[in-house]
């Protein structure tokens, strides 16, 4: 697909339409850019169309699913409810193709031309697509995004399966395996467990591990509670047939393996050689605080240059990749790059919970309204600060944990204080209220739960 005819020569070239590429291209646009787009497989890259907006689809779906099924509590009886698996994935598809479309008509009504297909660099300022077709660019951007790894003796193919083909399912499968212990792992169990799946979850040493471990308790609780069984410490030694030996000297059986042991930068056939772009020894393209790879006129950003993996950081670099392309003096210097799992409840960090000088405080949903009514009680936040009262960071675990995150990365990028978040009158009843409950707290001045003596100054 070519959207218009496609020059000789541009402005700038972007390589990959993810969540990165398409807005560095529409952002490029805006100020005046002639914008070439190319993308070998789906606009809206990996984000769109097989990771994040799929897996919060499918999620979103099992929950209701699953709520429904357990609503005895609040007076709802449905234990008829079912499920139909390949409706399920017909919706997941038609979500993914509605924004993809919606992608197609930004760039166009923009002015970004779009190509289909590879494009391979033949010189720090030429490419080649796959048609044949060369361009020359002033400047390039890099959004090639990352791939699945593999795990040595569980191949993908018929029943051991990378995120993409898990979140492509139009069946549900009695019984599922997942080797990883990140957050894809914990949503991929979360999902299919809700769902009715039997879950295995195979963790080296042990679910979200770098996380905070009062807060990965709750999300453990949960899995179980969902009959997710945990094996912790343990490593997968080999598979034969349905059937996977452990390190621990365990057995477990299953329909389908996912694997989710982390995602590797996606530089595959793009000719890297031919320019002075610079990798690490990860394989992560190198480049400064204003996206610039060691090649002067070549930019890179979203996962191909490495941790956090987030399509939100993909996103923001897209804008400053474009500033840069265009010459503004735009640099990637936010504070703030909040993670969220979407877990069961909810977990989301936003900045740095520890450190000198460091304290933290905590409210417990268990004495929030809006959660009791919701029966949602499991969660707290946490609030960090520094001794004057600085927000350095907020970890909620919570229903809607993602949501309430923003309002904390937008403290900690302007500085704001605990008592700026007290003070800011925070609507009722509604989970946001447990982060004002908990900046009450750290100022000594909790109101809805009792801390067990009468707290700080109380001025
Ligand atoms: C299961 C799962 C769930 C996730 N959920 C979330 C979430 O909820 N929130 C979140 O923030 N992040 C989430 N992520 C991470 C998120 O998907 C990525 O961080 C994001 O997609 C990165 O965007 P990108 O633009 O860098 O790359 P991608 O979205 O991977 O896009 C790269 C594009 O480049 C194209 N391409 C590659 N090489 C070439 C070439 N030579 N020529 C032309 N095109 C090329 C690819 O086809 C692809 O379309 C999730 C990841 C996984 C695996």
């Amino acid at each position: 697909m070519v959207m218009g005819s496609l020059p000789e020569r541009t402005d700038l070239v972007v390589i990959g339409a993810g969540v990165g590429g398409y807005i560095t291209a529409i952002r490029a646009a805006q100020l005046g850019m002639s914008v070439v787009l190319v993308e070998k497989e789906k606009l809206g890259g990996h984000c769109l169309n097989y990771a994040c907006i799929p897996s919060k689809t499918l999620l979103n779906i099992s929950k209701m699913y699953y709520e429904i099924r357990n609503s005895d509590k609040f007076g709802i009886s449905s234990q008829q409810t079912t499920i139909d698996p390949k409706k399920m994935y017909q919706w997941r598809m038609d979500v993914s193709g509605k924004l993809e479309k919606g992608v197609e008509f930004l760039c166009k009504s923009n002015g970004v031309e779009v190509v289909k297909g590879s494009a391979v660099f033949i010189s720090g300022s030429k490419l080649q697509l796959t048609n044949g077709t060369e361009i020359d660019f002033s400047k390039a951007v890099i959004a090639t995004g990352s791939e699945p790894m593999e795990l040595d003796g569980f191949p993908f193919g018929a029943d051991v399966l990378d995120y993409k083909k898990a979140l492509s399912l139009d069946y549900l499968p009695k019984s599922m395996t997942v080797i990883g212990a990140g957050y894809v792992a914990v949503e991929t169990a979360t999902l299919f467990a809700r769902l009715g799946t039997q879950v295995n979850i195979i963790a080296r040493s042990d679910v979200l591990r770098v996380f905070d471990k009062e807060a990965v308790e709750i999300i453990k609780n949960s899995l179980q509670r969902l009959g997710v069984k945990i094996y912790a410490g343990a490593t997968p030694i080999s598979k034969q047939g349905n059937a996977i030996k452990l390190s621990t000297g365990d057995t477990i059986t299953q329909d389908v393996v996912v694997v989710a042991v982390g995602l590797r930068p996606y530089t595959t056939g793009l000719g890297l050689e031919n320019t002075k772009v610079t990798v690490n020894e990860k394989g992560f393209i190198n480049v400064d605080n204003t996206l610039t790879t060691s090649d002067t006129n070549i930019l890179a950003i979203g996962d191909v240059i490495g941790e956090p993996m987030l399509a939100h950081k993909a996103m923001r670099q897209g804008v400053i990749a474009a500033e840069v392309a265009y010459g503004m003096s735009s640099a990637f210097d936010n504070l703030v790059i909040p993670s969220i799992i979407f877990s069961d409840p909810e977990m989301a960090v936003a900045g740095t919970m520890q450190g000198a000088g460091i304290e933290t405080t905590k409210f417990p949903l268990s004495a929030l309204g809006r959660a009791i009514a919701m029966g949602k009680t499991s969660g707290f936040v946490k609030i960090a600060h520094t001794k004057e009262g600085v927000v350095k960071g907020v970890e909620i675990v919570s229903e809607d944990a993602g949501n309430m995150i923003a309002e904390a990365a937008l403290a900690i990028e302007m500085g704001a204080t605990i008592e700026d978040m007290a003070d800011t009158i925070h609507p009722h009843p509604t989970f946001s209220e447990a982060v004002q409950e908990a900046a009450e707290a750290a100022l000594g001045r909790p109101i809805h739960f009792f801390y067990g003596k009468p707290a700080g100054n109380q001025k």
